[in-house]
């Protein structure tokens, strides 16, 4: 008996990539000839780009028919972009790449071999991380390092999107239907057998990164409160101590001014602590809003994304969001 030939989904998510396109596919055919043994499908998940992307692949998809494009409405971000890929693909694992060529496809070979072990998540750390500021390497290390410490699960070092998951893995994910993702963190919340390979980050091959401080902030707030509820532990604890301190604080002066002759100018201790505690009670507030604002976007159970167009399958075969 021979064992049927599994899939391989090759998962691109891509906005505004058109310069890279050429190289990307160079890339990725001659890694696939280096598997024989497996059938490939390239998913290219267009997020609304304004430049010429979704029609180059449009031509890969006309000359190749393991090339498959996913046209979304208009620009979602790449979290969703991703969603609508676990989505689409078919395959018995699927290969998470960007499109920028600085996840290099030369390693998942490697990638497919720990698979082939029986691991269901094999995730590439990056060593070196060329072409990206120090400020962005910094700020991005102080961020997860805080963020494992809040949440409860274990959050990957250095570690991106670019990985190979397993069938079970992707039908995972596709049970998470939070409009508001943080991947990443669902990659550690889904569990299964895991197991790490190092690389060394590439500078892009061209064109310019999508990310800004904005952007970054948001998907770090994201993460932070799509994982944890510790900043709502934190304000109910503070408020908690302020006030104890406040009430000993009236004790005191109460007994005081009852049973000594001592008598307070009050203006700046009165002003001190008004100020404080009209500081804390907005932190605390801002806090609750950010969850407030969490639950009112999910309980309009948006779709994560909406599809324009899919070219290289027909229609029905391709898995629209649920
Ligand atoms: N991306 C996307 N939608 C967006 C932004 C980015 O699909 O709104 C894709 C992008 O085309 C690339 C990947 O996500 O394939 C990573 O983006 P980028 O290289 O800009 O991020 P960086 O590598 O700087 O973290
Ligand atoms: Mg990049």
């Amino acid at each position: 008996m021979t064992a049927s030939r599994k899939l391989l989904s090759i998962l691109i998510p891509a906005y505004n990539e058109q310069e890279v396109l050429g190289a990307l596919r160079t890339r990725l055919e001659s890694t696939a000839a280096e598997l024989p043994e497996l059938d490939f499908e390239f998913v290219f998940i267009d997020d609304g780009s304004k430049d010429g992307t979704a029609e180059t692949v449009r031509g890969f998809c006309d000359e190749d028919p393991r090339y498959v494009l996913v046209e979304l409405s208009r620009n979602f971000g790449k979290e969703p972009a991703l969603a609508a890929g676990f989505d689409a693909v078919r395959g018995d694992a699927t290969v998470v790449i960007d499109a920028d060529l600085q996840d290099p496809p030369e390693l998942i070979p490697e990638m497919v071999r720990l698979w082939e072990l029986g691991y269901d998540d094999v995730y590439a750390r990056r060593t070196s991380r060329a072409g990206e500021s120090w400020v962005k390497r910094a700020t991005s290390r102080l961020y997860y390092r805080m963020l494992e410490r809040v949440a409860r699960v274990e959050i990957q070092k250095d570690v991106g999107d670019f990985r190979l998951l397993d069938r079970r893995c992707i039908d995972a994910l596709r049970e998470i239907t939070e409009s508001q993702r943080n991947t990443k963190g669902l990659f550690s919340w889904i569990g299964y057998r895991k197991v790490e390979i190092e690389y060394e980050r590439d500078a892009r091959a061209a064109g310019t990164t999508k990310w800004n401080y904005p952007r970054l902030l948001n998907l770090a707030l994201e993460g932070l409160t799509s994982f944890t509820t510790a900043p709502l532990r934190i304000a109910s604890l503070l408020g908690t101590v302020v006030s104890a301190a406040a009430f000993v604080y009236l004790a005191v002066i109460v007994g005081r001014t009852l049973f000594s002759d001592y008598h307070l100018a009050g203006y700046p201790s009165t002003m001190a602590v008004i100020l404080f505690l009209g500081g804390t009670q907005l932190l605390a507030l801002g806090v609750v809003g950010e969850y407030l604002a969490r639950v009112f976007v999910e309980v309009k159970q948006r779709p994560v994304y909406l599809v324009r167009r899919v070219t290289g399958r027909s229609i029905e075969a391709a898995a629209m969001p649920h």
